[in-house]
C-alpha cells in the first residue's frame, strides 16, 4: 500500500469539486472541524474562503469599526 493510498483513506476530501485532500481525519468530530460546513461537508480553507469568505471579511471588518468607535462585543 503507497502512502498516497493510507491518506486518501484517511482524510476528508474538499466536496467543492476540487477534489482536494484536507488535512481533516474521517474520524475528527464536526464540532472539532474547521471549515466544516453541516448538510454540505468538508472543504479546503482555501476553498471555504472562495465561497463564504467575503461575507467573513465584511463581518470582521463591521467588528473592527465597531472596537475603533468604541463598541466591544
Ligand atoms: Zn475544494
Amino acid at each position: 500500500m503507497s502512502l498516497q493510498n493510507i491518506t486518501d483513506e484517511q482524510f476528508e476530501k474538499c466536496v467543492c469539486g476540487c477534489k482536494g485532500l484536507t488535512n481533516v481525519r474521517r474520524d475528527t468530530y464536526i464540532e472539532n472541524r474547521l471549515n466544516y460546513v453541516e448538510g454540505i461537508g468538508q472543504l479546503l480553507p482555501e476553498c471555504y474562503e472562495r465561497i463564504y469568505g467575503p461575507s467573513l471579511i465584511e463581518e470582521v471588518r463591521a467588528k473592527l469599526w465597531l472596537q475603533d468607535i468604541g463598541i466591544v462585543l
